[in-house]
């Protein structure tokens, strides 16, 4: 990370500078494809009738009816699914992210006749922006993928070639992540990084059991581990990062209070955090926005967000 890097990045939060910060090297680890460009971008492809997101939403399940209910009637073949995974590292470059893991969702799959044409469109995307952007494509499933499903798509995913990580998100539970145990070790058979959706809304537990029953490399939200000095250490010891998300988590109602963000005390702790999107389309704040939101609601100053920006690269 080079010192120019450094001033530029803390001159635009200082002076309000959306085109300085988008200059600036940063990461995104937490986004998912489908949802991963501005709806401008969407409604514009999709013919200009796309109903806009809710300013608020009741948690995943308010989340899951909106995209369920109105985004995926636009999605219904291949190049579609091109669509979304290319224009999500399109607005990634846009926004200055030089490191992207997205998860595409199994399910985009199923609008392929042939297998090999989703994860080749995928390695082509990649290939294709290589010299603006490390786009690190990642598997994505909901926590609630009945076996049937994972034995007969994410295996085959794993085994691609065409995914470096893995991820599982939606409907926290207390018992989901025990039947994903053996995937998640088969994916780090096969060399995948290992991320779960953890301690969104749930508490401490959840995240302590993401972290002992898949061993994960990295925890996306995670906000609940605030509430045991346990999991925080645990995370500590094992070197876990959280990629948080603080609009989605206002927008969801997982946090009450920007200002009152968990990701402060975290930070504080010394738990090792990143700052991200989620979706886009949904809280319409890239990743350059987000951290100038956080700057300029107080919850931490230039310095330690551009340390924060810089923990995306630590391990
Ligand atoms: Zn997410």
């Amino acid at each position: 990370m080079s010192q120019a890097g450094d001033s530029l990045f803390k001159e635009g939060l200082k002076e309000g500078n959306l085109s300085k910060l988008r200059q600036v090297p940063k990461a995104e680890l937490h986004n998912h494809c489908g949802t991963g460009m501005r709806f401008s971008t969407f409604n514009n492809w999709a013919g200009g009738n796309v109903k806009r997101p809710p300013q608020k939403m009741d948690g995943v399940k308010g989340l899951n009816d909106y995209i369920f209910g109105e985004l995926n009637k636009y999605i219904t073949k291949e190049e579609d699914v091109a669509f979304l995974i290319e224009e999500t590292v399109k607005e990634a470059i846009e926004d200055g992210v030089k490191v992207l893991e997205a998860s595409i969702d199994y399910h985009e799959m199923l609008h392929f006749s042939e297998w090999n044409n989703f994860f080749d469109l995928i390695t082509s995307i990649k290939e294709k922006y290589r010299a603006l952007i490390d786009f690190r494509p990642e598997v994505g499933m909901a926590l609630t993928t009945p076996r049937a499903d994972l034995d007969k798509y994410i295996v085959p995913c794993i085994e691609s070639g065409a995914f470096l990580s893995i991820d599982a998100y939606g409907e926290e539970t207390k018992d989901s992540y025990l039947k994903l145990k053996e995937y998640y070790k088969y994916a780090r058979e096969k060399g995948l990084k290992l991320k779960i959706h953890a301690g969104q809304f749930m508490d401490a537990d959840n995240v302590k059991s993401a972290v002992e029953v898949l061993e994960v490399d990295e925890i996306q939200h995670g906000i609940g581990a605030i509430h045991s000095d346990y999991v925080q250490d645990l995370l500590k010891e094992r070197k876990i990062r959280l990629n948080i998300c603080p609009s989605s988590n206002y927008i969801l109602g997982a946090v009450e209070d920007l200002k009152k963000h968990l990701a402060r005390k975290l930070f504080d702790k010394g738990i090792v955090i990143t700052i991200n999107t989620d979706d886009l389309l949904l809280f319409n704040s890239g990743v350059s926005e987000e951290f100038l939101l956080l700057y300029k609601i107080g919850l931490f100053d230039e310095d330690e967000l551009n340390e924060i920006r810089k923990n995306a690269w630590k391990y």
